[in-house]
């Protein structure tokens, strides 16, 4: 008799999106003539920057040519685009990380999903609430965690992050072997100053824990005193893996290129307390069960680096801060606190009642769909998260909406 893995079935069934889809097709039957402006998903809605249109089409009539014709490549991506990684995105900013210390990947999803396969089942797990719920489903599924119970899962250790501790997390009172960080935050749009950081990078030393530093939207941080790498603090090369995703930063979501950033220097340990170096866990992890980002993809990831390419990323990213500093400005005016969209492109709203009864509201009342925060983790509830990822036009209709209607 085949068996299951039991652990799936501890897992708390994601209601969220299909929650939100079905409440707005009812508002929709509902109110046939309105106009549903939605600032609620985590998607971008802008194209890619033409710098990486043009390199995918060379790549792929590069790829239509015997001559030039690419298989399969290495599964840890292709030395053009981990050696302008490394250099543009880290050495630059003083960060010592070398190409060879680069994975690509397919999306920064899976690999803060997988990298808990090389780490033993029995270590304890540190988790934000509210969070990316990836973290924290990648260890149910692993069997790291017990059973839910009045909205969180036993045996993880939850980061509580609230109004009162400006929605930071505060260091694990109790050991923890993996630390979850994520900033800029999403859902919260925190973002975390160098001082912080390195008490994070302190403990994990002091622990021999290691940090997962999600940066997913590092591109958003516009104050150049706040660290857009985890490595601009210094010994975090010791005790970090960092992920980061061209989704958000250049429009990828649809074309999908990321990566992983494990240091040489990052060890774990074996039951014998011997040490064990990460990245060759990881190399061989990643190269039994992944075979690489397409070809045109990676040419597509490299031009973000290229001069045009800058100038049209950072063209995007203004766009969808613009939208997030009238978010923040208008839905601060009608007197509600919030935080995020100064450098990040989420903002949080403390909505003073339940999410769900915010979002019915926002809904019912103006057509302007956001997300609920109680789908991100118990301490959710009370918020919603509305992103910047839409059109102005769209952001300034949704915004004078709100205005008349709260
Ligand atoms: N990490 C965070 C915090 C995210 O919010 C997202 C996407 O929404 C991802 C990772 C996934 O990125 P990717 O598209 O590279 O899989």
């Amino acid at each position: 008799m085949i068996k299951i893995n039991e652990n799936y079935l501890k897992l708390q069934a994601s209601y969220l999106f299909s929650d939100i889809s079905k409440r707005v097709t009812a508002f929709q039957d509902a109110n046939p003539d309105k106009k549903i402006i939605r600032l609620g998903i985590g998607d971008v809605t802008r194209a890619l920057p033409q710098a990486c249109t043009d390199a995918f089409h060379k790549a792929v009539d590069e790829m239509a040519d015997e001559s030039t014709f690419r298989g399969y490549g290495p599964e840890q991506g292709y030395d053009f685009l981990r050696e302008v990684i490394a250099k543009e995105d880290f050495q630059s900013r003083g960060a010592d990380i070398s190409a060879d210390e680069i994975f690509i990947s397919d999306g920064a999803k899976c690999d803060c999903g997988n990298i808990q396969e090389i780490f033993s089942t029995d270590i304890s797990v540190a988790i934000p609430d509210p969070v990316y719920p990836v973290y924290l489903d990648t260890n149910v599924m692993a069997g790291r965690t017990g059973e839910f119970t009045d909205g969180k899962y036993q045996d993880v250790t939850y980061l509580d992050c609230t109004k009162e501790n400006g929605f930071l997390p505060s260091l694990p009172t109790e050991k923890a072997d993996l630390i979850y960080l994520c900033f800029p935050n999403n859902p919260t749009g925190t973002t975390i100053s160098k001082e912080e950081l390195k008490t994070w990078v302190d403990y994990a030393k002091a622990n021999k824990s290691i940090i997962l530093f999600d940066a997913a939207y590092e591109a958003f941080v516009n104050d150049e005193t706040l660290p857009r790498s985890i490595y601009e603090i210094e010994g975090a090369k010791e005790v970090a893996i960092e992920f980061r995703s061209f989704s958000k930063t250049a429009g990828f979501t649809g074309t999908r290129c990321a990566f992983a950033v494990v240091p040489k220097e990052l060890m774990a340990y074996d039951t014998n307390g011997d040490k064990h170096s990460v990245h060759a866990l990881w190399n061989r992890r990643h190269s039994t069960k992944f075979n690489g980002v397409s070809y045109p993809v990676q040419r597509a990831a490299e031009a973000v680096y290229s001069p045009e390419g800058k100038k049209q990323v950072a063209e995007l990213i203004t766009y969808y801060m613009k939208n997030a500093a009238l978010i923040r400005k208008e839905i601060a005016d009608l007197g509600y606190d919030l935080i995020g969209g100064d450098n990040s492109p989420y903002i949080w709203i403390d909505g003073k009642t339940d999410s769900w009864e915010f979002f019915d509201l926002l809904l019912n009342k103006t057509g302007v769909v956001c997300t609920p925060g109680a789908g991100f983790g118990k301490c959710g509830n009370g918020y919603i998260r509305i992103s910047a990822f839409n059109s102005y036009e769209n952001v300034v209709e949704a915004m004078a909406r709100i205005k008349d209607a709260l």
